[in-house]
């Protein structure tokens, strides 16, 4: 290939590709919206040159835990309610090229999701099918265990390529039948399941919920939530208990969902002293956490590198991970022939502090910065112009 033929290339970046294994400066290509080539020095030629001197430079990220079912309707919470957000206005800004709504939709409300969300987003927006059919409304419509019906949920699950898994969320109640429904529609449609797993008092054991009603590939989201309604993983002696290391080993998706109430560093310092990290980092992003500690994928990411993650962990948890938990591994890495979404960032060093779901502070002194941002070859973000001519050239 003539190296002006490529419309893009990023030059002298440090490039983490995990699942390429790719962890030093490398230049990247892009051609057609697709990774054209990886090298060290490659002739750009013609092509739009990115200096990435001193950033990293990561496959677009991947956010599992989103709520993007915005809409007007009174009292619908997150599926068609007030407090989703559009995907654009906020993904772009922190590197994340690919968003999977958490349950804001059911198989009764996916074709309005679509309509509304989907096809309106230039991020690419992927979805996890509440096991209500009328998903996030909130309030009672998420104790009716009538309208959890698995195999409705399978057969939409596999009318439409968007959707990547069943959700299952704020059932607060003994029963175990919505999570054992959405495994029941996760077998039928061949996809994972992701669980929030409400509450009930006394709660019900997160040690059960691991080994005897999931399977491999399903997922825990919100693993560092500390609520007295639900078993936290990490006890009062701040001593992880002993079965999520073997829940893990067992091939249990242990996801962040950060969200406005289910993040705790209680449970995640000494998790991560124990030597636990979890598989997936994710948002759980709405009008509720986005303004409070989580604010974004990135804010996150930094939490755990100020907690002992490296940078290609952090980046591995939310790019190559996600794409292998939501069986879509055409995404999340920088093969060549791959979809061209890249993230630029910087690493800060300094004094920055980060806040947990109670209000508790954590300090630091390093922090992630979304520089650029490519979606399908195009730059639709650049925070300080570095894709761009000098005004008076
Ligand atoms: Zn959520």
């Amino acid at each position: 290939m003539k190296s002006q033929d490529y419309s893009i290339v990023i030059k002298g970046g440090h490039l983490i590709d995990p699942k390429n294994n790719i962890n030093e400066v490398m230049d990247v290509a892009i051609r057609e919206g697709k990774i054209a080539l990886i090298a060290k020095n490659i002739d750009a030629g013609q092509a739009r040159v990115i200096d990435a001197k001193g950033l990293f430079v990561t496959p677009g990220l991947i956010d599992i835990h989103s709520h993007n079912f915005f809409g007007t309707k009174e009292n619908h919470y997150l599926g068609d309610g007030f407090e989703a957000l559009p995907p654009d206005g906020f993904t772009f800004r922190s590197g994340v090229t690919t968003v999977v709504d958490c349950g804001g939709a059911g198989w009764k409300t996916f074709d309005t999701f679509k309509a509304q969300t989907i096809a309106h987003s230039k991020t690419r927006v992927l979805s996890f099918l509440n096991i209500v059919g009328e998903g996030m409304r909130g309030g009672p419509y998420e104790q009716n265990l009538q309208d959890m019906d698995a195999k409705l949920t399978a057969a939409v699950v596999r009318q439409h390529k968007e959707i990547v898994g069943i959700k299952v969320a704020h059932y607060m109640g003994k029963e175990w039948d919505p999570v054992d429904r959405a495994v029941e529609a996760g077998k039928i449609a061949n996809v994972p399941v992701i669980v929030d797993f409400g509450g009930s008092v006394p709660p019900l054991s997160i040690e059960e919920l691991f080994m005897k009603h999931l399977r491999p590939g399903d997922i825990f989201t919100h693993t560092f939530a500390q609520l007295a309604s639900r078993m936290p993983i990490v006890d009062g002696q701040g001593k992880l208990l002993p079965f999520v290391d073997a829940a893990q080993k067992r091939g249990i998706i242990f996801d962040v969902g950060h969200g406005g109430g289910s993040f705790r560093f209680s449970q995640a310092i000494p998790a991560l002293k124990a030597g636990f990290t979890p598989n997936t980092i994710s948002t759980d992003f709405h009008t509720g956490s986005m303004n409070a500690g989580m604010k974004d994928q990135l804010n996150i990411m930094s939490k755990f590198l100020n907690m002992g993650m490296n940078v290609q962990q952090v980046v591995a948890a939310s790019t190559w991970k996600p794409a292998q938990v939501i069986h879509r591994e055409e995404l999340g890495h920088l093969s060549v022939g791959a979809g061209a979404d890249v993230a630029l960032f910087s690493l800060r060093k300094g004094k920055f502090g980060f806040i947990d779901s109670s209000g508790f502070r954590m300090d630091g002194d390093q922090k992630l910065d979304c520089e650029l941002t490519i979606r399908d070859g195009s730059v639709v973000y650049d925070l300080n112009g570095i894709s761009r001519p000098l005004w008076n050239k």
